[in-house]
């Protein structure tokens, strides 16, 4: 089982002035939730402090909290959650000024939630390997969500739990959306025959890959890319059936003690220089404003064969709820 990613920090010293304070819920990789914080720490004086937790657990502290809330901001994670508290008014609504610098995609999951939430970024789906783990077992590697089920995986593979991780969540609702919902449920009991385990965090399983415990990982494949960059044996290949995505999103949380903060770091997370802060920190996701470079490193989104996911139904409370409840009960209890 990979190691959960889950940290709580304070940041250091600051000087006499503090503007206040900012607590943030940080869905991203915990070294780009933490340059985050400190970089606007430095430039505000407003002492922020970080929970990294994946999406789905995330939106359920929130929810929990709903009487009295402990969080600010929700700064990434998959978007269907964001959608979902977005719905459930856990989230509240901002019009930020720098909507019109972003992507058309991110300035619609803005709409599509009545500016509850807002794309930061975008990142596509596929299969992380360890090529040298796969050649010393005699295993080809593979190139469609359909080679996944063949019985030269077995123990082999690795994905996220959907009710922790929006990442497992994209690759469901992926699946669905390519077979019909029927069909995908099969792929997935199917597919649990190969699976060694369903960690908490969306990059477990990379690491786990990187790490050489298990031969593949179904991941976001910009994550393939910082593992490989960290010096790890690491490969991604995008599914040749297609794939989905996700709009990686923030909200502020609803009630906020420090919304007035929030606004702030609503804004300046807008903005290329801090969007930059991801790529230093090591996460190559595409970002949101028109005007941040998209970093070198980055799998280039318009050479991936996507599909058109339909976050409107895929973020919606009931059917993100449902399909969770489904896997939980039909695949996740098989033994
Ligand atoms: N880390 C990275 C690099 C991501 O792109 C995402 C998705 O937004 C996450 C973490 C989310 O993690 P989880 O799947 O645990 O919700």
């Amino acid at each position: 089982m990979a190691a959960v990613t889950a940290a709580t920090l304070t940041l250091g010293a600051l000087p006499a002035a503090a503007q206040g304070s900012l607590n943030m819920y940080c869905s991203a990789q915990v070294e780009w939730c933490q340059a985050a914080a400190n970089a606007f720490q430095k430039e505000t004086n407003i002492r922020v402090s970080v929970s990294q937790k994946g999406s789905g657990e995330v939106l359920a502290q929130i929810r929990a909290e709903a009487q009295n809330p402990r969080g600010d901001i929700w700064f990434g994670g998959t978007g269907d959650p964001h959608l979902q508290a977005a719905e459930d008014k856990l989230s509240a609504e901002y019009r930020s000024p720098m909507l019109d610098q972003l992507h058309d995609w991110a300035r619609k999951q803005a709409e599509q939630s009545g500016y509850r939430t807002v794309g930061i970024y975008a990142g596509a789906m596929g299969f992380g390997y360890n090529p040298e783990l796969l050649a010393k077992r005699n295993i080809a590697a593979p190139a469609c969500w359909k080679d996944l089920l063949d019985p030269r995986f077995k123990g082999e593979i690795q994905m996220a739990n959907p009710q922790s991780s929006g990442t497992a969540y994209v690759m469901i609702a992926t699946i669905v959306q390519l077979m019909g919902e029927d069909q995908a449920f099969q792929y997935l009991k199917d597919l649990h025959r190969n699976v060694n385990a369903y960690p908490r965090s969306g990059t477990g399983p990379i690491k786990a890959v990187a790490r050489g415990e298990t031969g593949l990982s179904i991941s976001f494949v910009h994550d393939a890319v910082t593992e490989r960059l960290g010096g790890f044996p690491v490969q991604y290949v995008v599914p040749c059936e297609g794939t989905g995505y996700e709009i990686g999103s923030m909200s502020i949380i609803a009630g906020a003690r420090n919304e007035r903060n929030a606004k702030r770091f609503y804004d300046w997370a807008l903005t290329p220089a801090a969007q930059q802060i991801g790529a230093e920190a090591k996460s190559f996701q595409t970002p949101s404003n028109r005007a941040t470079p998209v970093p070198a490193e980055a799998p280039q989104m318009d050479q991936i064969r996507l599909i058109d996911y339909d976050f409107a139904k895929y973020g919606r409370s009931d059917e993100r709820r449902r399909l969770i409840e489904r896997w939980d009960r039909e695949v996740n209890n098989l033994p």
